[in-house]
């Protein structure tokens, strides 16, 4: 573990903001990790864990406790768990584009869609990342972390980790501390293997993207390729020479309201049923139990609305900036907020909380950001 000269987290951080923490360690392998932080808790200072820095938003202002960035690398094949599937465990540290193209070269199935996601494969559980209709919860067997509360290492199943929509017990919501205070070490996924032939797509989320009937058959690197190029027309893979991916991806989550909410909004707004409760757990207190039980009361299920067209037909269009701001809608994308160049974190909150106003005004819901907000406020 190395301490080095605290950098600015603008320079670290894909939105382009935040100031510099009073501490910076590097930490290049897990022994060096576990030590940084083992250190950092036992001083008692604030702490944040950095990993590509694309799904956070800084305050400006100087951070005054410590940054430990997860710089481990490496992917190892562990032994199957059954035929046609291979396990890989990998470093927190590394670059998830990275594993998802090692995976594709393989003939590796799982993961292909979530192509050209930026960030570490450490931070992926944090927010189960997701894209086209494959999540990591889909592929994801256990993590390894080390607990704030012990400190102490663990390997975790995925299960136990509270994986949602663009959520899980890691996960630092604004307004909300996360459930468990705990870095992850190495993420373990099963994948199939597929091999490089052409196969039909079972998720119509991402033939839809793509552009393929149910019948097409296509192969993994045909998708990872073609995922890429689309994300890319939307500025959402990293590109220097593009400032429509100065940003920290979606910036607003889709909203989950009630069905009864959801018949509020206009017809024309997309939305997806949220997966219902179908095994509801009914508890009967054994003294009151006569041998009946009562068939499960079907519940409506919630529904996710789109944020996008939540705010394009608030009246903003993509590109939209307040006056004299360097901070603007993406002109590609109307979920991501943009840095124009040298635009402050306030700027940015600035620019939300009037996304968020007129969201609200126009259809009574407020929306939530997605990324983590640290040292600045909406
Ligand atoms: C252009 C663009 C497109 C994007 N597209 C998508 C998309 O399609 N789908 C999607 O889901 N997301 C997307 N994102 C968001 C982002 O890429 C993901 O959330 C990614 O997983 C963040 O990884 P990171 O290493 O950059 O995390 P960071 O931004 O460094 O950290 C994010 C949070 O995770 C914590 N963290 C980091 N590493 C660890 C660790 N090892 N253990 C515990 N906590 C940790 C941090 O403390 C912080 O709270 C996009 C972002 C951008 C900029």
């Amino acid at each position: 573990m190395t301490e080095i000269t605290p950098i600015r987290l603008a320079r670290l951080t894909t939105l382009r903001t935040g100031g510099a923490p009073a501490r910076m360690i590097d930490a290049t392998t897990s022994a060096e990790l576990v030590d940084a932080l083992r250190a950092v808790w036992a001083d008692g200072d604030p702490w944040l864990v950095l990993g590509g820095g694309s799904n956070l938003f800084v305050g400006d202002e100087p951070y005054d406790g410590t940054v430990v960035r997860v710089r481990t690398q490496g992917i190892e094949r562990m032994p199957s768990p059954r035929p046609g599937i291979v396990r890989l465990r990998v470093q927190a540290g590394h670059d998830w584009d990275a594993l998802v193209e090692f995976a594709v070269a393989e003939g590796l199935a799982g993961i292909e869609a979530m192509s050209g996601i930026p960030g570490t494969v450490g931070a992926a559980p944090v927010q189960n990342i997701g894209a086209y209709g494959q999540e990591i919860v889909q592929t994801l067997v256990e993590v390894e972390l080390i607990d704030e509360s012990t400190g102490e290492v663990s390997v975790v199943p995925a299960d136990e980790l509270g994986l949602g929509f663009r959520t899980s017990a890691l996960k630092h919501h604004h307004g909300s501390a996360p459930a468990r205070r705990a870095v992850i070490l190495t993420a373990t996924l099963d994948l199939a293997e597929v091999g490089h032939d052409e196969r039909p797509i079972a998720g119509e989320q991402l033939r839809t993207a793509l552009g393929l009937g149910p019948g097409d058959g296509v192969s993994v690197s045909w998708i990872r390729d073609h995922v890429i190029a689309t994300r890319r027309r939307k500025g959402m893979v990293l590109d220097d020479d593009d400032p429509d991916t100065y940003s920290a991806g979606s910036f607003f989550q889709n909203a989950v309201v009630s069905a009864s909410f959801s018949r509020t909004l206009p017809p024309e707004c997309p939305r997806w049923p949220v997966k219902p409760d179908l095994d509801p757990v009914l508890v009967i207190p054994l003294a009151a139990f006569d041998g009946y039980v009562p068939p499960p009361v079907a519940v409506e299920s919630d529904v996710k609305v789109s944020a996008a067209w939540l705010i394009e037909h608030s009246g903003l269009r993509k590109g939209f900036k307040l006056p004299r701001s360097r901070a603007a809608l993406s002109s590609k994308h109307a979920l991501a907020l943009t840095n124009r160049g040298n635009a402050t974190s306030g700027e940015i909150a600035e620019l939300a909380r009037f996304i968020q106003g007129r969201v609200q005004a126009e259809f009574g819901l407020v929306l939530q950001p997605e990324p983590v907000l640290v040292n600045v406020e909406l």
